[in-house]
């Protein structure tokens, strides 16, 4: 039974790229053992993370991270049973903000900015897929 978890969250001012690296940096190596991919976002003070394994592992996970300190306003945007995974190159990948084609967020958004709390889960689903397929994403499991 594989599911697929997507949230967005506000990072508390106090994350900067060393803070998102020791996320990165943690979520390897937890996340193999527990059998979870996928890939993780920070633009504009806003996190965007797809998680996918097992449902009782991703819930686990998923309850754990919303009560971490280093963000607020968690929100659920998309949870799904799926046949296959997505992400499975990655153990927590990360968008390569630098590779990112600013039209791509303008393809699925009012402006070229990120910002799931405004579109559909569907859409930042869709986002992310593209990101994926565009080899926007570092961090190879
Ligand atoms: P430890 O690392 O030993 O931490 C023990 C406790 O201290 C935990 O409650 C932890 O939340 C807290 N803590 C640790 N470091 C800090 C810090 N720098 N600031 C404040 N509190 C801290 N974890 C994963 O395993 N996989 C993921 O994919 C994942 N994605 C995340 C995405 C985001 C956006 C954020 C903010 C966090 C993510 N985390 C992820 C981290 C997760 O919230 C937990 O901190 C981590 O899983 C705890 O790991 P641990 O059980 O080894 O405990």
């Amino acid at each position: 039974m594989l599911v697929r978890l997507l949230y967005a969250s506000r990072a508390v001012p106090a994350v900067d790229q060393e803070e998102l690296l020791a996320i990165l940096k943690k979520s390897k190596a937890n996340n193999p053992a527990q059998g979870i991919t996928g890939v993780l976002c920070l633009s504009d003070g806003i996190f965007l993370q797809a998680l996918e394994g097992g449902r009782a592992q991703v819930n686990r996970l998923y309850s754990r991270i919303v009560t971490d300190p280093r963000h607020t306003d968690v929100q659920l945007l998309s949870y799904e049973e799926i046949g296959e995974r997505r992400f499975a190159g990655w153990s927590m990948g990360q968008v390569n903000m630098a590779r990112l084609n600013r039209a791509l967020l303008l393809k699925y958004s009012e402006t070229a900015t990120l910002d799931p709390y405004a579109v559909s889960g569907s859409v930042s689903m869709a986002l992310f897929a593209e990101l994926v397929a565009t080899a926007s994403i570092v961090g190879q499991s």
